[in-house]
C-alpha cells in the first residue's frame, strides 16, 4: 500500500531504436505490462510507457521511449533522443538487413544522445532461433568492437527482456550514483 506516496528517486529515460517490426514496441508491452501482442498495430501512438522499479534501495522510474512508426532512416527527431540515458538498439535475428541497418543506428544515436548513453544491442525474436539470420557471435562481436552490451531476448516467450532492460537501468544508476 506504499505505493500512493512512493518517492521516486531517480527517472531515467531509455528510448528504443531499430528498424521497424523488429519487436521495439512488444519489447516494452513486455516490460512495461508484461504484455505481448501478435498484432503490431496495437500500441502505434503511444510515446513511453513507464515502470517504477528499484534498484540498490532507491525507486526508479523507467521511463521508455517508442518510435510510434517513425523508423524511416532519419526520421526520428532529436526530440526523441533529448535527455535520454539508455538506449535499447534492437534487430530481428531473423532478418539480416535489419543488422546490418544497427550502424546507421548507432550513429544516429552518437549523432543526438549524449556520450555517456548506456547502449543494449537486442536481437529479438530468439523464439524462432530456427529461422536465424544473425549467428551470434557477430553481434556479439559488434557490440564489443561499439562498446555496447548485448542480449538475445524474445518479446514473446519473455526470454530475457526483463534482464536486458536491468541491465540499462542498473549500469545508468552505477554511473549517476
Ligand atoms: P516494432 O515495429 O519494432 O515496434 O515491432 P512490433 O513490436 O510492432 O513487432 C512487429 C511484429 O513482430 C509483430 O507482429 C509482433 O507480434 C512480432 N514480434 C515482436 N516480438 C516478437 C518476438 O519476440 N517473437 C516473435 N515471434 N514475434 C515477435
Ligand atoms: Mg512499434
Amino acid at each position: 500500500h506504499g505505493d500512493f506516496s512512493q518517492k521516486i528517486d531517480y527517472v531515467f529515460k531509455v528510448v528504443l531504436i531499430g528498424d521497424s517490426a523488429v519487436g521495439k514496441s512488444q519489447l516494452l508491452a513486455r516490460f512495461s505490462r508484461n504484455e505481448f501482442s501478435l498484432d503490431s498495430k496495437a500500441t502505434i501512438g503511444v510515446e513511453f510507457q513507464t515502470r517504477t522499479l528499484n534498484i540498490d534501495n532507491k525507486t526508479i522510474k523507467a521511463q521508455i521511449w517508442d518510435t510510434a512508426g517513425q523508423e524511416r532512416y532519419r526520421a526520428v527527431t532529436s526530440a526523441y533522443y533529448r535527455g535520454a540515458v539508455g538506449a535499447m538498439l534492437v534487430y530481428d535475428m531473423t532478418k539480416r538487413q535489419s543488422f546490418d541497418h544497427v550502424t546507421r543506428w548507432l550513429e544516429e544515436l552518437r549523432g543526438h544522445a549524449d556520450k555517456n548513453i548506456i547502449v543494449m544491442l537486442i536481437g529479438n525474436k530468439l523464439d524462432l532461433g530456427t529461422l536465424r539470420a544473425v549467428p551470434a557471435e557477430d553481434a556479439k562481436e559488434f557490440a564489443e568492437r561499439e562498446n555496447l552490451f548485448f542480449m538475445e531476448t524474445s518479446a514473446l516467450e519473455a526470454t530475457n527482456v526483463e534482464t536486458a532492460f536491468l541491465t540499462v537501468l542498473t549500469e545508468i544508476y552505477r554511473i549517476i550514483s
